[in-house]
């Protein structure tokens, strides 16, 4: 089926800005689906340049954010502005819930967040933050070379960023505003770099017309009065959390080694968190990253990343395979006809009379109730794992000069479209419970608002069970009924919920029962 329009995605991008477009770019690149959320904030928004990448030095942030989102959907990925509230964990999938109400089921995420700069409490510095209040010699130092520069210490930072402040400029001062005292070594260091050391701390910022005024007082040293310094610019080293409070119960977070914050504790090479299917990059992961680095990062995680998924299909397509040969060997040894060939007598009680629409048929075998539904006028896609059954059910249709779609195609790894049948039948389903939680999903997935999924199943007495056990089958391995009622998701109630007798049951048959599901799809 047409993979534009599978119901999961491969990746869900969290964070559109320089790591998540990055990482976008190059997964939508090969081919994945990619959606990416991103609420539009990136952490430079402040600065009105972005200076220090290659190609784009100088540009504003908003342009070059608008040039990445450009080139990502070049490539059929989605953007979505919107920000991610909640994300939760469906065993084999991650859900991502929009502030909007959007949901995003993926095989996997990649966080791309950024952090949250939390600036030092001094009146004034908010108001002037990536203007005349800077921090990062590498982003804005060549701006305000040769300028009156004060690096305000809150954090123990100060010395290792006079000391590059000090080749852009001679005039810089370190304002001692910590508790701790410096170092003789670094003041040392510091005189040698030609850095002035004022040890009162800055207790306001004041922004005059064309400098700052920084209002002095209450000494970090002692208690000398309290006084001005006027200055063009001041620099601090602000403490950063990262933006992942929609994982924190999901991913590790650990303190950085700065002892500055905490980060989203991932691989440094393939970004992978303490959850196997989420991966971190840019600054969520690492506060130090600029944006060239960041773009880096998420690159090189997509990539990584990318591999994992290919482990994944590798898997999905052995076991796609043994059991495809494992149903073809069942109806080789059956002869040329498997099943009776007519409609299933709950499937014709329930749906005759229904207005016809477009319905999908799960597990359609040799293609009776497909067959069936397209001559009550209904326009049927019917899918089945086993080549053999659906070359069958191909040539049952015709022989009959019936319409329907037969597709060969397990529904494990290949999920039939989002919210396209206004009817889904799925009868005697036999969905392995390692991957059967998923597949259902994405059959749920597949029903149109309003519409329903019709299941029916075998009642599991105990002869049934004892008959299943003698013939080496054991119904424990696959999703009961009761396990699909249990997947329901929110949108969905319970129409039916019937144990009934079965309308034509075959003669040979060791199950005179059938239970009936109907599950509605909310409008
Ligand atoms: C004032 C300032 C100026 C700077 N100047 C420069 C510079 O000149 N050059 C330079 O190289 N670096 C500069 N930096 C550093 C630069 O901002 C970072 O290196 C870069 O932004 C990191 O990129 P990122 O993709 O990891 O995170 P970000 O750019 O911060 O992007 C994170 C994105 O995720 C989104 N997001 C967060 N939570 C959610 C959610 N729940 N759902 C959806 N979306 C979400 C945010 O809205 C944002 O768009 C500057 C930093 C600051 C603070």
């Amino acid at each position: 089926m047409n993979s534009s329009t599978r119901s999961d995605i491969d990746v869900l991008v969290i964070g559109g800005s320089a790591a998540g477009s990055a990482a976008a770019l190059q997964l939508g690149r090969v081919r994945r689906s990619v959606v990416v959320v991103d609420a539009g904030e990136p952490r430079n928004a402040p600065a009105a340049h972005m200076q220090g990448y290659l190609g784009h030095d100088g540009m504003a942030p908003a342009d070059f954010v608008a040039r990445a989102h450009d080139e990502v959907r070049a490539y059929g990925t989605e953007i979505v502005v919107d920000r991610i509230i909640e994300v939760t964990d469906d065993e084999d999938r991650l859900v991502g819930t929009t502030e909007s109400g959007r949901t995003f089921r993926a095989r996997r995420i990649l966080l791309a967040t950024g952090l949250r700069d939390l600036l030092p409490d001094i009146p004034g510095v908010w108001e002037n933050w990536g203007d005349r209040v800077i921090h990062c010699p590498w982003c804005h130092g060549w701006e305000v070379r040769d300028q009156r520069i004060a690096v305000i210490d809150t954090t123990g930072m100060g010395t290792h960023q006079a000391l590059i402040f000090a080749q852009l400029s001679a005039r810089v001062t370190l304002v001692v505003n910590t508790e701790a005292t410096l170092t003789d070594e670094q003041r040392e260091r510091l005189e040698l770099a030609g850095v002035a050391v004022e040890d009162r701390s800055v207790i306001a910022i004041d922004a005059q017309d064309d400098h700052l005024t920084l209002n002095l007082g209450g000494a970090a040293v002692d208690d000398s009065a309290s006084g001005r310094l006027d200055v063009d610019v001041a620099a601090v080293a602000p403490r950063f959390e990262p933006n992942a409070t929609v994982v924190e119960h999901l991913v590790d977070v650990a303190d950085h080694m700065s002892d500055l914050g905490r980060v989203v504790a991932a691989d440094a090479l393939t970004g992978l968190t303490s959850h196997p299917r989420i991966h971190a990059a840019g600054n969520v992961a690492d506060p130090m990253q600029q944006v060239l680095h960041a773009a880096a990062h998420g690159s090189r995680v997509a990539t990584m990343l990318n591999v994992s998924l290919i482990e994944e299909d590798l898997d999905d397509a052995r076991r796609s395979a043994e059991e495809r040969t494992e149903w073809n060997d069942r109806y080789a040894g059956r002869g040329d006809q498997m099943w009776s060939g007519n409609p299933n007598g709950s499937l014709v009680a329930e749906v005759s009379g229904v207005a016809p629409g477009r319905a999908l048929d799960v597990g359609c075998g040799e293609g009776a109730d497909a067959i069936w539904l397209a001559q009550q006028g209904w326009e049927v896609t019917a899918t089945d794992i086993s080549t053999t059954a659906i070359a069958r059910a191909r040539a049952a249709a015709s022989a009959r000069a019936v319409d329907v779609s037969f597709e060969a195609v397990d529904a494990a790894v290949d999920p039939p479209p989002a919210a396209s049948f206004d009817l889904v039948t799925i009868a005697y389903p036999s969905f392995k419970r390692d991957n059967g939680a998923r597949t259902f999903r994405s059959i749920l997935d597949s029903v149109a608002r309003g519409g329903a999924l019709f299941v029916i199943g075998h009642v599991l007495d105990e002869e049934a069970l004892k008959h299943a056990h003698e013939h080496g089958f054991d119904p424990a391995i696959y999703l009961l009924l009761d396990d699909m009622v249990d997947l329901l998701p929110r949108d969905f109630s319970i129409e039916v919920d019937d144990t009934r007798e079965r309308p034509n049951a075959p003669a040979d048959s060791h199950h005179s029962q059938d239970r009936v599901l109907v599950l509605r799809r909310d409008s």
